[in-house]
């Protein structure tokens, strides 16, 4: 079992942890086994969007690529 201390006492850490999407704020759950292997474990720094900002950011990935084509179409 993993805790951390917080004015000596022991919290646990459980399932599910909780982290603020960089886009929206929103406070939203992570999987904390697939951020750390993604991570190499540098959980301080990374980032998490959560659902709905994922969607929003491939989509608009998609509509980029969609833009590139058209261009190279020309
Ligand atoms: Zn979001």
């Amino acid at each position: 079992m993993f805790f951390i201390k917080r004015k000596g006492k022991r919290i646990p850490i459980e399932d599910p942890i909780y982290t603020t999407c960089p886009m929206c704020g929103v406070e939203h759950p992570v999987d904390l086994v697939d951020i750390t292997l993604q991570t190499d474990g540098d959980l301080e720094n990374v980032q998490v969007f959560c659902e709905r900002c994922t969607e929003k950011r491939a989509l608009a990935r998609a509509g980029a690529n969609r833009g590139k084509e058209v261009q190279t179409n020309e």
